[in-house]
């Protein structure tokens, strides 16, 4: 007899045969950028820690200072029990840091995500949503019931077509990361700003990869493109760039209020641990104390790039900033070349399909401001080795 789970086998055996089973890893994070995987120490050029933030000795301190008092978990969602003074002074400091009235915390960038798509879209809306979206964008969509339209990546004119044929009757909501995660390029964001109020859309941007890497405030792309206050709703989170973990959006007073009666995952998930939060605050201080660091990475983005390229190493075009790109194709060729820089020390993500289209597999690398210029050289030297040396 058959057990019930056996399917599991066969579809795992097959995501084994196409190269597509996902490969887990036990890292030890350490400190400049470094880790520790299968007891070897590698440079870490995966990683979305793009301040260094996550080792800063003030951000931990933060972190053990309200452990002490708060104890570990938050025990309740944040409208029952679990909204302590450190979740209050974590939204005030995000409103501050954003320049917006209020913010409300969600348990991760994901659930940000989905849950603000989720709160203002239901079945009698549209929404129209870039290819390359992040995956809780896309399920954000999903899960609203709403009519979905799918543009190609920055196609404007694709997406202006659409908003044409699209009934003015349910709000129209266009959903679009601004840093986008797995090629590393810059959302069109001011033709977008346009287009949404042409068609009196509402535009919602992801500034998952942005905040904190891009703007002289480093509030993200919006700040840079000069748009911050054309775009209606903001998200981010404070996994990447922050250092902790968490999501949150900051805007006007009765989207911050109606996202705390409508937004499901932060009404029905346990709250932020205390201690993260008290480290988020400390890390945003930082980040508008500290200038530098992102001056520093977008220097060593640009150095970096240009390396590959005086090497004939390929990355996407029109990609900038710390996520850098080489396409290999298949899978398995990006699994061969991310093992071959191990074996030369570094930790690199090779992404595969679902994460990306079919035939765009390939290494994501990260940059720090944590990295040494002499990480990067020794990086491009091995990626030369790794790619053509075969
Ligand atoms: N948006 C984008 C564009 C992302 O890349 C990610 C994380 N990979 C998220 C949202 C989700 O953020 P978090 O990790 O905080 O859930």
């Amino acid at each position: 007899m058959p057990g019930p789970l056996d399917w599991i086998n066969d579809e795992l055996a097959s995501l084994e045969s196409a190269g597509l089973r996902r490969i887990r890893r036990n890292v030890l994070p350490l400190p400049a950028m470094r880790c520790r995987v299968d007891g070897r120490e590698l440079v870490n050029f995966a990683s979305n820690d793009y301040l260094n933030l996550s080792h800063d000795p003030r951000v931990i301190a933060a972190a053990q200072s309200a452990l002490g008092s708060s104890g570990v978990g938050a025990a309740a969602s944040a409208l029952i029990c679990g909204r302590t003074a450190w979740h209050v002074a974590l939204e005030e400091r995000l409103a501050r840091f954003e320049r917006q009235p209020a913010a409300i915390l969600f348990p991760t960038g994901f659930a940000a995500n989905a849950g603000t798509i989720c709160a203002l879209a239901g079945s009698d809306e549209t929404i129209f949503s870039d290819r390359l979206n992040h995956a809780s964008l896309i399920d954000g969509c999903r899960l609203s019931g709403a009519r979905l339209r799918i543009y190609r990546h920055d196609d404007l004119a694709g997406l202006e077509t659409e908003l044409q044929k699209s009934s003015p009757q349910g709000r129209r909501l266009i959903v679009t990361d601004s840093v986008f995660s797995m090629d590393g390029d810059l959302a069109p964001l001011v033709e977008l700003c346009t287009l949404a109020e042409r068609f009196g859309a509402l535009l919602l941007v992801d500034e998952a990869h942005a905040t904190g890497v891009f703007g002289a405030g480093g509030r993200g792309l919006a700040e840079l493109l000069q748009v911050e206050h054309r775009v209606a709703v903001r998200v981010g989170t404070l996994s990447k760039a922050v250092g902790t973990l968490g999501g949150f959006v900051a805007g006007p007073q009765p989207l911050i209020d109606w996202l705390w009666n409508r937004a499901r995952p932060q009404m029905f998930s346990t709250a932020l641990p205390p201690a993260i939060c008290a480290a988020a605050a400390e890390a945003i201080q930082i980040i508008e104390d500290e200038p530098q660091r992102r001056a520093r990475l977008l220097e060593l983005s640009s150095t970096f790039r240009a390396s590959l390229a005086r090497c004939g190493i390929r990355t996407v075009a029109t990609a900038a900033g710390p996520i850098v790109p080489v396409i290999l194709e298949t899978p398995e060729r990006a699994v061969q070349v991310a093992r071959r820089l191990e074996e030369s020390g570094f930790l690199v993500g090779a992404i595969r399909p679902p994460t990306v289209p079919q035939g765009t597999s390939r290494l994501r690398i990260t940059l720090s401001s944590g990295h040494q210029p002499a990480d990067l050289d020794r990086l491009v030297a091995a990626l030369q080795l790794a790619l053509f040396d075969s």
